[in-house]
């Protein structure tokens, strides 16, 4: 077996050859006839020539080994439901999915919203859409209707499939009146919407427009839909970025190389086998829920948990149940889901037979080292830190113990992935910054491997400038985050670039200090923004959440607490690194996916309009602050 080094070198070197020999994962009705057309960058075309179809790849292809196993297992502690599908009877009902979307007029290309909750039609929309040609894009189904009918109108969907109502903390949350008002507010029309009824909101129906999947489901109990094979280069959907930065992007994913991508990575990264049970907490609404929940599982002949439900309900246990119930062996979720885990009883990490689990996959946002320490001995199990984002489908840097095992750097993402030429480039310059321990752009050179983005949602001007033009004269995809590489080929994300700082002259990256402060032993998160002053430019502003809220009494205890931290940022960063303040929140503000809004905390310092809310989880979060400020 050869070294990782080599295996990584050889997908560049060697690119045809290599991606060649993992097509070899999937099933082509027709093999590729090249591997990749790069003739015009930095539009890459995968697998040119080859048909396929991504439904058959998750669903159909299992028929014939393992048709009784598990395929999808819907767990939910929000309606105390547990449903387990296997692969024969996934494909019976993504067939009466597709025959229902087939009858609403949905063809090849066209393309189907889905704004649902974490429940299995859920996913039988998503395979259906792809059974049948048509373009999936699934919005997440926190999102209120402004967010909604900006996506309607960007996607110009044929149907949109949706439900009555999803559930919070054992709440029903209505979305058919978020639904009917951004239908009202989008300039583009659908033809038609699906409707779950789960019975858990009343539904107000417009004749004509609006169906109910369980009276068409049963009129189709039977009907044979077969896989529409379409070309390596078909879109498969388009997915929305979280918008963390500002307006969402559209991003465009293929077939083939995405099939391709997710079959490899499965191998190679999550080491996961036909058989086994592969559990992810994230959401279908977000790009891990799209790779992760429903199609690289799958595609790997394994069993993939759906879960609806807090992390916390009915206690701080729950998943670890799961693990230990359905023997899962890979399990995947994010640095937020564990920092909401620290502050329950550390016992529940060991209250279950995890003897099954081989390792914990986190990705999403930077994973700080006291928290992959944390989670890391409580669970007795590796901790796997992958950088990636929805512009990619699948990780950019990783380890790949599927190829040769490695060991762990806490607060480090791992190594170049295959596929991936990542580098580091001089923000001003552009010069390839190749030492160790030097802080550049993470950027990767095209052509991006299969899987990630083919382009924005028509828009190929916007895919150009906004990706591939930062760095002056050279066509280079840039990630926006900055990083270091060690002298081993171990990257550290030192967060976004537009997360830098300028203090007095000094530049400063705001995730270095959010790093050194949450070493606090008190402190359990922590966002760090850079607010306008007139002296320096700009000064740090640190908002802490505590493990134990009951630390601070009064005024004097805050600013103990607010002395201890000075302290640890001035030994580990040096006094120009020192916030201006450290304030104590209960909350951070967050969009829905868990990533932490320094945009909207900045603009609130500064006294400005904090922007687009719509993806903010808990407007309650950003008011505390304001109180603080104003104060
Ligand atoms: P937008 O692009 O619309 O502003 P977003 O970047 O938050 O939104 P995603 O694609 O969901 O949307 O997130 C990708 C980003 O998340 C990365 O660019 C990086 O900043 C961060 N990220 C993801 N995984 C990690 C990780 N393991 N370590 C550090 N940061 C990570
Ligand atoms: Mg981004």
């Amino acid at each position: 077996m050869s070294t990782y080094a080599d295996f990584h070198q050889r997908s560049l070197t060697d690119r045809d050859g290599f991606w060649g020999e993992q097509a070899q994962l999937v099933d082509w009705k027709v093999p590729p006839q090249q591997i990749c057309d790069y003739s015009n960058p930095p539009f890459a075309k995968w697998f040119v020539g080859g048909i396929t179809n991504l439904c058959h790849n998750a669903v159909d292809r299992h028929l014939a080994t393992r048709p009784d196993q598990a395929a999808l297992i819907f767990v939910s502690t929000e309606t105390n439901q547990e449903i387990v599908y296997s692969f024969r009877e996934l494909h019976a009902e993504v067939q009466r999915m597709a025959a229902v979307l087939k009858d609403l007029g949905v063809q090849k290309g066209d393309r189907v919203l889905i704004y649902m909750p974490m429940i299995p039609e859920a996913a039988f929309a998503m395979l259906a859409c792809t059974r049948i040609g048509a373009i999936h894009s699934v919005v997440f189904g926190g999102f209120a209707s402004g967010s909604l009918a900006s996506r309607i109108e960007d996607a110009e969907p044929k149907v949109v499939v949706s439900a009555d109502a999803g559930s919070r903390g054992g709440k029903p949350v209505p979305y058919k009146p978020l639904l009917d008002e951004a239908l009202r507010l989008s300039k583009y029309k659908p033809e038609a919407v699906l409707l779950v009824d789960r019975g858990m909101a009343a539904m107000d129906l417009v004749a004509g427009r609006d169906h109910l999947w369980g009276a068409l489901r049963e009129k189709n109990l039977n009907t044979v839909v077969e896989c529409e094979w379409v070309d390596a280069t078909h879109p498969s959907y388009t997915l929305y970025t979280s918008g963390t930065t500002g307006k969402p992007k559209g991003v465009q994913r293929d077939t083939g190389g995405y099939c391709v991508a997710l079959a490899a990575s499965m191998k190679h990264i999550y080491a996961g086998n036909a058989g086994e049970t592969y559990f992810s907490t994230s959401d279908i609404g977000w790009v891990v829920g799209h790779s992760y929940i429903i199609y690289g599982p799958l595609i790997a002949g394994m069993a993939t948990i759906m879960y609806e439900g807090l992390p916390t309900r009915p206690d701080g246990g729950i998943w670890w149940s799961l693990v230990e119930k359905y023997k899962v062996t890979v399990m995947f979720s994010a640095p937020t889901a564990v920092r909401v885990l620290k502050k329950q009883d550390p016992a529940l990490l060991t209250k279950y037979d995890l003897s099954s689990l081989r390792a914990l996959f986190l990705a999403g946002e930077p994973l700080d080292e006291p928290t992959a320490q944390w989670i890391s001995t409580g669970l007795g199990k590796p901790i796997i830190d992958n950088y990636w984002q929805t512009e990619t489908g699948w990780p950019i840097l990783s380890l790949c113990n599927g190829v040769e095992k490695a060991v762990s750097k806490f607060g480090s993402p791992g190594k170049a992935v295959y596929g991936y030429d990542v580098k580091l480039l001089d923000d001003q310059t552009g010069e390839e910054l190749k030492g160790a321990n030097q802080k550049g752009v993470v950027a990767v050179e095209g052509p991006l491997p299969p899987g990630c983005m083919q382009t924005v949602w028509r828009d190929d001007e916007r895919f150009v400038n906004t990706y591939w033009k930062s760095v002056p004269g050279r066509l280079v995809y840039s990630t926006f985050d900055w990083g270091i590489r060690d002298a081993d080929g171990y990257y550290f994300i030192l967060g976004r670039t537009d997360d830098v700082i300028n203090v007095a002259g000094h530049r400063l990256g705001t995730r270095e200090i959010e790093e050194s402060i949450s070493a606090h032993p008190n402190i359990a998160e922590v966002a760090v923004v850079g607010v306008a002053d007139q002296l320096k430019g700009q000064v740090a502003m640190a908002f802490a959440v505590l493990k134990n809220a009951s630390l601070i009494t009064d005024e004097a205890s805050a600013l103990a607490l607010e002395a201890e931290v000075f302290k640890l940022v001035d030994r580990d960063l040096g006094a120009v690194a020192r916030p201006a303040r450290v304030r104590f929140v209960t909350v951070l503000p967050k969009t829905r996916s868990g990533k932490c809004l320094r945009r909207a905390i900045a603009a609130v310092c500064e006294g400005r309009d904090p922007g687009d809310l719509t993806t903010m989880d808990d407007p309650a979060a950003l008011q505390q602050i304001k109180d603080l400020i104003s104060a």
